[in-house]
């Protein structure tokens, strides 16, 4: 079973109808990158920053910065590597000062991009140090907990300008460093349309996604059941996101825990989905899962998918899809 699993490294993610699925991997650490790029994956879907701002007390510079980013994509090898910008807020233990302390509700606080552009100096240093990076192989700016059209002008803005600046103190730089947004406050998802044309790729964050369109807290355990990625309003909204971003020729990809679990991987695929960025860890078990399903069935089932009234019926609209 393992070895079999193992075997999958140097496999296609392929459909049994033979579409090719992006498997892209999350990573934080080393490891991460190093597992990513052994096991096959197509570049790194999503590189979380926030560890180089947490735990001290001072903030990172640009050249630290850029050594760390830069490292990544040399271990890629040329396979694109997609660097989120930081995500903190006061739900996250900073000690550089950065997030407000002590906001009453940290995740409708000042986080993600909201926090970026109330602190431009600290983010135009890192927003330099990724497009340095870009120099040394290809590399993807997600920017993250995007709400409206006004963050994404905002961003694009200040990496033009600093692109210039960059090229005239003499830094090669990639042509061109895509810029994408995170799916992840139901307002973006539903109005994606208005700033789709800001963006060359989306990539969802189900897991805030799930959080802030049910209401519950990612983290509160007493919630149960309640916090899960499999409800009609959360298949509606995965499926009207893909389509758009489809519809528009932009790459759009699901980088959050589901994304990650092979037993969601027909669901997905159903709603259209063809990049998913995973943990390394089951890279392998989500391959097996594209392999045993044909892409044309299961977007044939997708209508009855979305007709699910509840999560019982979803899941066994999966169970039929596993069996069949
Ligand atoms: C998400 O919200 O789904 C996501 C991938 O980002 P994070 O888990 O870092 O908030
Ligand atoms: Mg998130």
């Amino acid at each position: 079973e393992r070895k079999q699993l193992h075997r999958l490294r140097r496999e296609p993610s392929r459909t049994l109808d033979e579409v090719d699925i992006r498997l892209w991997a999350n990573a934080e650490s080393r490891e991460d990158v190093t597992g990513a790029h052994a096991l096959g994956a197509a570049g790194v879907g999503l590189y979380r920053t926030e560890f180089l701002f947490l735990q001290r007390s001072e903030l990172p510079g640009e050249d630290e910065q850029f050594r760390a980013y830069r490292d990544v994509v040399l271990a890629m090898t040329g396979r694109t590597v997609t660097i989120r910008t930081m995500d903190i807020g006061a739900d996250k233990a900073d000690r550089t000062g950065l997030a407000l302390a002590d906001e009453p509700n940290p995740a409708l606080g000042v986080r993600g991009v909201r926090l970026s552009l109330s602190r431009t100096p600290v983010f135009e240093t890192q927003l330099r140090a990724i497009l340095r990076a870009s120099g040394y192989g290809p590399v993807r700016i997600l920017v993250p907990m995007v709400s409206n059209r006004e963050e994404m002008l905002a961003v694009a803005g200040m990496i033009r300008r600093l692109t210039r600046d960059l090229r005239e103190e003499g830094h090669e730089l990639a042509e061109h460093v895509p810029l994408g947004a995170m799916i992840e406050v139901p307002a973006a998802a539903l109005a994606l349309s208005c700033f789709i044309d800001t963006v060359d790729f989306v990539s969802i964050g189900t897991n805030d996604l799930t959080q802030y369109l049910l209401a519950a807290d990612r983290g509160n355990d007493a919630l149960g059941d309640l916090y899960s990625p499999l409800h009609p309003a959360m298949l509606k909204l995965l499926q009207g996101v893909i389509r758009t971003a489809r519809a528009r020729g932009k790459p759009v990809a699901v980088c959050g825990e589901m994304a990650g679990d092979p037993a969601l991987t027909p669901l997905l695929l159903a709603l259209g989905l063809e990049e998913f960025s995973l943990h390394p860890g089951t890279l392998l078990e989500v391959r097996r899962a594209i392999r045993a399903q044909r892409l044309d069935a299961l977007r044939a089932a997708a209508p009855a998918l979305l007709r699910c009234r509840d999560r019982d019926a979803i899941q066994r609209w999966l169970d039929r899809m596993r069996a069949a």
